[in-house]
């Protein structure tokens, strides 16, 4: 009942300043269009709905959100052996009634966008607008799969000599592993999902730890829109045992994996040992994405753009920016654009309306970025100081940046809201050569008004994401397909079109008639 209270909360959101992603394809429902409330406190916060919130704001830090069962990892062979059996009848069912299925649950999931932002607040403290921004992009992953494996799954008539048809035909693959993490708990989750029961696969989802209760939320409602129990089973525990026992086990036909680079790293050793099939393994990991900024960009868009890419989501997405790289002409300004801007950034209790930057995900995290920040305090430059935070609130770290001499010395992604700073001059081609040598390849932003430089700059970067002139965060599912090289993942993108054929298996039928 304390979500039912933070439902009543959401009329606010399009009133307030909060970061809305722009971009996402999807329009909030209608009741989100509330009227303009009359009475706000000096941040422009609505007292009526702040006091409508007040018991989810009360309960927000003591509150168990939901209690789940551990997966006995001992149990992950009978679980594969399950959907393995389940898979024949998923696999059989067409296309056009599967896609059917994950519409239904998009549509159920936009009916109950306020109850999942608010399980997205409590559970994985996100600000309300990435709240609302993750449930908009998990219904944009359901549809755009629908979609697409319509669109794929067709069997394609191809030329031959007379007297021969050939036919080039997908299906599924079998039971998929699918492991998620906690900084995307809705839309990541979803989406791999989507993407293997859309295909004809079906799925043992293991969803990050610190989330179970937005994973278990999302599987009954796909349970609920048509999935067959069995064809998708949630299991839920810590990679190292269930995730672990799951890779491991005979049977699995393919494994998609969003983390980090070194557990990715993990699993394809994993998968490579293993007797039988080869499996696949889709990985989506880290980065340590950059924006080069050349003398002629515009400062403000500069400025807007890094705080939102480096400091929203208290900098835990796995596309934010973590260097920026200033021409030595125009550094100066910027940086004090960026001081005065990070100064206006609110750290605190997500369940404000007010707050821009929440807690990070838990205290392991929190310990590993105040070890990187003590590390930076030592060697580098404090360009933002952090702000006072608010007591009471844990794990909450405020937005920091620091000078570094040279991009070599930047060699760690911090997941957390850390900006590092690197001045340049000379050629940006050497600037971007020395980005490529990190071996990271995720999002790059380039700000300039050279048209030409921008496009030779985007060639040169192995990066699967570039963004000229605009933040570098919030990739749209269909519409700016995500994902990296290198380091940072295997391919194909998520949200795009080739990322379901990596998820079936094709079968060239040729017939002497
Ligand atoms: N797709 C997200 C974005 O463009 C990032 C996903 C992630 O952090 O794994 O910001």
């Amino acid at each position: 009942n304390q979500l039912a209270d933070a439902h009543v909360g959401m009329d606010e959101l399009l009133v307030s300043p909060l970061w809305l992603d722009r971009h996402a394809s999807l329009p909030l429902p209608p009741e989100l269009y509330g009227p303009v409330p009359a009475r706000r406190n000096s941040s422009g916060v609505d007292l009526a709905v702040e006091a409508m919130r007040a018991p989810l704001l009360a309960a927000h830090a003591a509150t168990t959100v939901a209690a789940v069962p551990e997966f006995d990892a001992q149990g992950a062979e009978a679980a594969v052996g399950a959907a393995a059996a389940a898979w024949r009848s998923w696999n059989r069912t067409p296309v056009a009634r599967r896609a059917a299925v994950l519409r239904h649950a998009a549509d159920a999931l936009q009916a109950e966008l306020p109850r999942f932002c608010a399980l997205l607040v409590k559970e994985a403290f996100k600000t309300w607008g990435d709240a609302v921004a993750e449930v908009r992009e998990a219904v944009d992953f359901l549809r755009y799969y629908a979609d697409e494996a319509e669109r794929l799954m067709q069997p394609v008539a191809l030329p031959g000599p007379t007297g021969e048809s050939n036919e080039l035909r997908l299906t599924g693959r079998g039971p998929w592993v699918c492991i998620s993490p906690w900084n995307f708990p809705l839309a990541i989750f979803l989406g791999q999902v989507a993407a293997a029961l859309a295909t004809g696969n079906t799925v043992l989802a293991k969803p990050a730890e610190q989330t179970p209760a937005v994973a278990l939320e999302a599987v009954r409602l796909l349970h609920a829109a048509g999935v067959p129990a069995e064809a998708l089973q949630l299991l839920h525990g810590p990679g190292e045992t269930v995730g672990a026992a799951l890779v491991a086990a005979p049977g699995v036909a393919g494994v998609v994996f969003t983390g980090s680079t070194q557990v990715a790293k993990i699993i394809h050793r994993a998968l490579a040992a293993k007797d039988g099939p080869i499996v696949p393994l889709i990985a989506e990991t880290g980065g340590i994405n950059a924006m080069l900024v050349d003398s002629s960009a515009l400062p403000e868009q500069v400025v807007d753009a890094v705080v939102q890419s480096a400091f929203r989501s208290a900098g835990q997405r796995c596309s934010a920016l973590r260097l920026l790289l200033l021409h030595e002409g125009i550094a100066d300004p910027v940086i004090e654009m960026i001081r005065g801007a990070a100064r206006e950034l609110t750290a605190g209790d997500p369940a404000l309306l007010a707050t821009d930057v929440g807690p990070v995900i838990d205290r392991e995290a929190f310990d590993n970025i105040r070890r990187h920040l003590r590390r930076l305090d030592s060697e580098a430059t404090r360009l933002v100081a952090p702000a006072d935070a608010p007591p009471g609130i844990d794990n909450l770290i405020s937005p920091h940046a620091y000078e570094v001499p040279a991009i070599d010395r930047v060699s760690d992604e911090i997941f957390g809201p850390v900006l590092q700073v690197v001045r340049w001059s000379g050629e940006p081609q050497a600037v971007i050569e020395a980005v490529n040598r990190l071996g990271f390849g995720l999002t790059l932003g380039i700000q300039t008004r050279i048209d030409s430089r921008a496009l030779a700059l985007a060639a040169r970067a192995h990066v699967g994401n570039v963004y000229v002139n605009r933040n570098i965060i919030g990739a749209v599912v269909g519409v700016q397909p995500f994902g990296g090289e290198g380091l940072s993942g295997t391919g194909p993108k998520a949200g795009g079109p080739h990322y379901l054929l990596r998820f079936c298996a094709e079968q060239t039928l040729t017939i002497n008639t």
